[in-house]
């Protein structure tokens, strides 16, 4: 079962010391509908997610489910995560974290077989996508790749600060709505 097997990549990330090494708090290993047709890729947990054991809790979560509201998306319908599973503390994670990361982050996606994948930000457009591209290149539109569909756009942090990203973000959204129809 879905959730047997999610559970068992949790207990995985729990134990991992690996993913642990230069990070704190709690592991958060992501949430949501097991059977999500969007999975949302994020970047890497903050303070209060370490603390809470649950990703996108803090202000950049606030934003990213009133993003959510705004096209009629519940979060309890998809599933949310990041590459990185532990508190990184205040800086960005490496590529090195990035891509140990993945291992248990492509675990998950195997299982829960989303639709389409949004990658929020660069850290996760390098985690899935190519390790060089950025989001302001390639932002709003499906990319399929090895037979996924990703659909790369800003980070909600990056849309609270600069009105710009917010702007393409709240456009990226809307269009994401349509193509889900
Ligand atoms: N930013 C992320 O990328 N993930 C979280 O869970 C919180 C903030």
């Amino acid at each position: 079962m879905k959730k047997d097997e999610l559970l068992k990549i949790e207990e995985e990330i729990s134990n991992c010391e690996e993913c642990k090494k230069s990070k704190s708090g709690l592991p958060v290993p992501g949430e949501g509908n097991l059977d999500a047709k969007i999975l949302f890729l994020g970047e890497a947990p903050g303070y209060l997610e370490s603390q809470t054991g649950r990703p996108f809790v803090g202000r950049a979560g606030k934003f990213l489910t009133k993003m959510l509201d705004k096209i009629s998306i519940d979060r309890k319908d998809v599933f949310i995560t990041s590459p990185v599973k532990y508190f990184p503390g205040r800086r960005a994670p490496d590529l090195e974290e990035i891509r140990h990361g993945m291992i248990h982050t492509r675990k998950q996606i195997e299982v829960i077989k989303p639709k389409i994948i949004v990658l929020l930000g660069n850290v996760a457009i390098k985690a899935l996508l190519d390790e060089k591209l950025r989001v302001s290149d390639i932002h709003g539109k499906i990319i399929e790749k090895d037979g996924i569909k990703y659909f790369p756009t800003f980070h909600p942090s990056a849309s609270m600060r600069f009105t710009n990203a917010r702007i393409r973000m709240e456009k990226d959204f809307r269009k994401l709505k349509s193509l889900l129809r």
